[in-house]
């Protein structure tokens, strides 16, 4: 006989996975652990999304759900009192703590995780014996294994994998994009509960959020969820790919796809998603290079994180090869951009404090770069990006800050460290006309603290850089430098940033 138990769902599986097949009639367990929720300083409007999503659910399944508030998983499922089957969950600790109730029969079964495309068993195989580990070959297979942008051949349409030289434009000479905004939600009775839980969760200090409450942003059903992905094929995919790596500071969404949140709660299966994308490009209503942008980030980046999250398993979170030590300073902790001078930066912040977001060139190149050049601690920076920004999870932090943005794994996700100064940020944002730092300028009052950061970056990193060939070009600038004691004794002593 099979097994019947019910499945137990966390926060980042309320997809529609189980709404067909041979999950459709199974009764469904949800439990807002109040621990969860506790532990960690989480953005309030993360919080908000993460309860509104479950609560969310609970009401369209009716009687299939039960939904239990505890003081954690493990006494929500005693209080269910009956054995429970789940997917495997998407962190380290969470997989411990099923293993172990597996252990003692309170779960009877563990399925694979939905919302990926591909399980870890065979990325291992794809892994094993390569003598390249890069993100362009899994892109590619993952083209190849699941049918996107391909000519029956084999062959990638329009004949190129990779399409970003097109997507790599400077942003133009006008505010904002002037695309369409992005899906709105409609705030409903449910955000409301959650608005009056959550202010007297803080009010009782059983929660110490960061950031500000706001209006709703993303999807947290799989209507709204739909809604916003039809919103963004029709009115912003066309423009995605070529400012996707520029910044407007009055243009916080830009092109971007705004789709992370409910990727990321499981509301939307990422190849359902990459194969609307590709019919929008054959349906001639999108250019190749911006849907080929996409669906990269998709089933490329995206996927990439998530098995390097399990392959390179949880110690890869203590690397530290720049051996960056400095804490996060409680501006930035506590997400205050006031004190903050440089426009990028501090663009970024509110951005973070507002919205519980920044677009990706923002975390790479604002709050990523900032902290590798200032060298703070990279598992602090992992820890604050997980719990500071809306789509924050576990799995996608180690890769995406330790490796990419850090360079902390020594070259496993990034082959050179993604360290800029101020004339790269000038060049692809609007922030530096306006702001009180001169990107030009590397020593005095009004020098960058990116640009004079960049050289003391490498003056402080130069022995454990020389090895790296890409590397060789920049380090010869820095040994051509007249000004570079003072710049470096300068940047010691910076407190304004
Ligand atoms: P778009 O720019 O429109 O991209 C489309 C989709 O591609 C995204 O929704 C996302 O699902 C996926 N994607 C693209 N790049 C990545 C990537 N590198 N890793 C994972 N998914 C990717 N992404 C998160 O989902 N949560 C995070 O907490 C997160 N933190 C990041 C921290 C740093 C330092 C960096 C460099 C990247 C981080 N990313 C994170 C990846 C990426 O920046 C966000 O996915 C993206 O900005 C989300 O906004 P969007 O939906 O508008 O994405």
């Amino acid at each position: 006989m099979t097994d019947q138990s019910a499945l137990w769902l966390f926060a980042d599986q309320l997809g529609p996975h189980f709404r067909t097949g041979d999950l459709a009639d199974r009764p469904i367990v949800l439990i807002e652990s109040a621990h969860a929720f506790a532990h960690k300083r989480f953005h309030r409007q993360k919080l908000h999304l993460v309860l509104a999503g479950m609560r969310q659910l609970a009401a369209e399944l009716g009687d299939r759900v039960t939904y239990l508030r505890a003081p954690t998983y493990r006494a929500g499922l005693a209080e269910y009192g009956r054995p429970v089957v789940v997917h495997e969950p998407g962190s380290h600790a969470a997989n411990r703590l099923v293993r172990r109730l597996h252990r003692e029969g309170v779960v009877t079964g563990i399925r694979p995780t939905p919302g990926f495309t591909r399980t870890k068993a065979d990325f291992a195989d794809w892994a094993r014996d390569r003598r390249r580990f890069l993100m362009e070959d899994f892109y590619r297979d993952q083209r190849r294994r699941l049918g996107v942008l391909l000519e029956p051949d084999g062959e990638p349409v329009g004949g190129r994998w990779n399409l970003d030289q097109e997507n790599r434009k400077p942003p133009p000479k006008q505010r904002t994009l002037d695309v369409p905004g992005p899906w709105q939600p409609r705030e409903n009775a449910i955000d409301d509960e959650v608005r009056a839980d959550l202010d007297r969760m803080a009010r009782d200090g059983e929660i110490q959020p960061i950031g500000v409450d706001g209006p709703r942003r993303f999807a947290v059903s799989r209507a709204e969820a739909l809604r916003a992905l039809r919103k963004f094929l029709d009115d912003r995919l066309p423009t995605f790919g070529p400012h996707q790596d520029a910044m407007l500071g009055a243009d916080w969404a830009m092109s971007h796809a705004l789709l992370s949140v409910p990727l990321n709660l499981g509301l939307l299966d990422p190849l359902d998603v990459a194969e609307r994308a590709a019919a929008r490009y054959e349906a001639g209503r999108a250019p190749l290079a911006c849907v080929e942008g996409f669906v990269r980030q998709l089933l490329g980046w995206r996927e990439w994180v998530w098995q390097l999250y399990w392959y390179l398993g949880p110690d890869y979170l203590g690397r530290n090869r720049l051996l960056a030590r400095k804490p996060l300073p409680d501006w930035w902790r506590d997400l205050d951009p006031d004190a903050v001078t440089a426009r990028c930066l501090r663009t970024a912040l509110t951005g973070v404090r507002d919205r519980g977001y920044a677009h990706h060139i923002e975390r790479l190149m604002v709050l990523g770069n900032h902290a590798l050049q200032r060298g703070y601690q990279p598992r602090e920076l992992t820890e604050w990006f997980a719990t500071a920004f809306v789509d924050g999870f576990p799995w996608v932090m180690p890769a995406n800050v330790i490796g990419m943005s850090q360079y902390a794994d020594g070259g496993i996700v990034a082959t050179k460290p993604y360290a800029a100064g101020g004339a790269y940020l000038n060049r692809m944002s609007d922030h530096c006309g306006r702001c009180e730092f001169d990107p030009k300028v590397r020593v005095g009052a009004d020098a960058c603290p990116f640009t004079a950061g960049y050289w003391a970056f490498l003056d402080r990193n130069a022995d454990r850089l020389r090895d790296n060939h890409r590397m060789r070009q920049p380090l010869n600038g820095l040994s051509r430098l007249s000004d570079l004691d003072a710049l470096v004794e300068q940047e010691r002593e910076r407190e304004d940033f």
